[in-house]
């Protein structure tokens, strides 16, 4: 027999679930994201274990949310964006440029063979660190420190995204990708309005840039990117 409670725990979980494939179906497909790999991970994600306690109920809204440190868990649908429009592969090694509540690390560990993730706030990182490994995520390394000079034991990289907005494409970041890896970033000389920027490195030397969209990213602090008190 099933306590009340844990009838109640049975029922939440079943409406996470609901709220999730809802979340696939009218957030993101219906927007044009059609990469099946990326629509799949988004709908095994939890989304309400990365939210703050007490704001489970709003984990499927089509907004982002705040979590601690002022920063935010971005919406559903600029995750899903992003992940398609790096082109995250099985078997691709992909870096994430703030780590925020670990989510959007969580999505991509569900598609590519290894995450690296920085945050920059100790706080965050850790707690995301936490989290994914009692989610069982065991293909994600989470790093606290300044994200804008990337990774540079762990590259080459498939995939990098940034998931805050910096005034210029750092070039530590693009010097990490693999020939053939996509770099997604919000750039832009405002500190809260951005272009969302694809680069994509097609040699040695040679980057393609093309601009996907207008977006609105917290800023990224770090030696390429704002000074902590531009913010
Ligand atoms: N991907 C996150 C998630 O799924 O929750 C969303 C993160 S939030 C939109 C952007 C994050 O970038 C913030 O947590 C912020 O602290 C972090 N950040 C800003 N500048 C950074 C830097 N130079 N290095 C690493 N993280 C940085």
């Amino acid at each position: 027999m099933v306590s009340r409670l844990g009838f109640i725990g049975i029922m939440r979980k079943a409406d996470f679930a609901q709220a999730r494939a809802d979340m696939v179906e009218h957030q993101i497909a219906r927007r044009g994201v059609r990469e099946p790999l990326v629509l799949a991970a988004m709908a095994r994600i939890p989304r309400e274990a990365f939210v703050l306690p007490g704001w489970e109920e709003e984990a499927y809204e089509d907004q982002p949310l705040p979590i601690a440190d002022r920063q935010t868990i971005s919406q559903p649908y600029i995750v899903a964006y992003m992940i398609e429009a790096a082109g995250l592969r099985p078997g691709d090694r992909a870096l994430e440029i703030g780590t925020g509540s670990g989510y959007g690390a969580a999505v991509m560990a569900a598609i590519a063979a290894r995450v690296y993730t920085i945050e920059r706030h100790a706080g965050l990182g850790e707690t995301a660190r936490q989290r994914l490994m009692e989610l069982g995520f065991d293909n994600v390394d989470v790093r606290v420190g300044d994200g804008t000079l990337g990774w540079p034991e762990a590259q080459p990289f498939d995939a990098i995204i940034v998931t805050a907005g910096g005034p210029k494409v750092p070039t530590g970041l693009r010097e990490q990708l693999a020939v053939g890896g996509r770099l997604i970033i919000p750039v832009g000389e405002s500190l809260h309005r951005q272009s969302l920027v694809r680069v994509v490195r097609e040699g040695l030397t040679d980057y393609r840039e093309e601009d996907l969209a207008d977006v609105a990213f917290v800023p990224l602090i770090g030696e390429a990117g704002w000074n902590a008190t531009e913010r």
